[in-house]
């Protein structure tokens, strides 16, 4: 067993569920972190994560919120790159999670977006592989696609806000009509 600390970044409660218990049971030190610019409206980023602090407190797991909401930043960096606005969204996230593991003294890092069979796994390895390599920092990969059911099995006795779509503004419009963005 290893006494590592690992910074996860957490997309939602529902997918930092059964990530968190996977990395537990490798031996690592759990820091969630959220921060998630991507979620519009900020309702809706506020009650995302409301979910997962209670998720955090039921099941007991160091959260670290990044204070402030950089929904402006995040549309400076997409706009323009709308068809390709998930690599530009995985990006600002991600570059934010090794800002903070790298603040904490932590030295490896990953993402609950691995365990989502909608998150596109060759962009997030690629960004998170320059990152680590950038940044002298472990990326830390699993493919955890097969464990998302599992994922939501964990949380369904919680009754967490359930968010019906990935986050951003765009997701919702293409999620609610027949269209799609870019
Ligand atoms: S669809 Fe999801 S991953 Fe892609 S840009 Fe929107 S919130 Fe980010």
């Amino acid at each position: 067993m290893s006494d590592i600390s690992l910074l996860i970044h957490c997309c939602c409660a529902h997918c930092t569920a059964y990530t968190v218990k996977y990395w537990q049971e490798q031996g690592y030190n759990i820091n969630a972190l959220w921060y998630n610019p991507n979620i519009h409206p900020y309702i809706e980023h506020q009650n995302r994560l409301e979910a997962m602090k209670t998720l955090s407190n039921n099941i007991g797991f160091n959260l670290i919120v990044v204070e402030g909401y950089d929904f402006i930043e995040y549309f400076r960096r997409v706009a323009g790159h709308e068809a390709e606005r998930c690599q530009y969204c995985f990006d600002i996230r991600l570059r934010k999670a090794v800002e903070v593991a790298l603040g904490q003294g932590i030295k490896a890092f990953t993402s609950t977006l691995l365990i989502s069979p909608h998150q596109k796994h060759d962009v997030l390895i690629n960004i998170s592989s320059k990152l680590a390599q950038d940044s002298n920092i472990e990326f830390l990969y699993a493919d955890l696609r097969k464990r998302y059911s599992d994922s939501r099995h964990i949380t369904k006795p919680m009754k967490l806000y359930r968010q019906q779509y990935c986050g951003c503004l765009y997701s919702e419009w293409e999620r609610y009509t027949d269209l799609t963005v870019g």
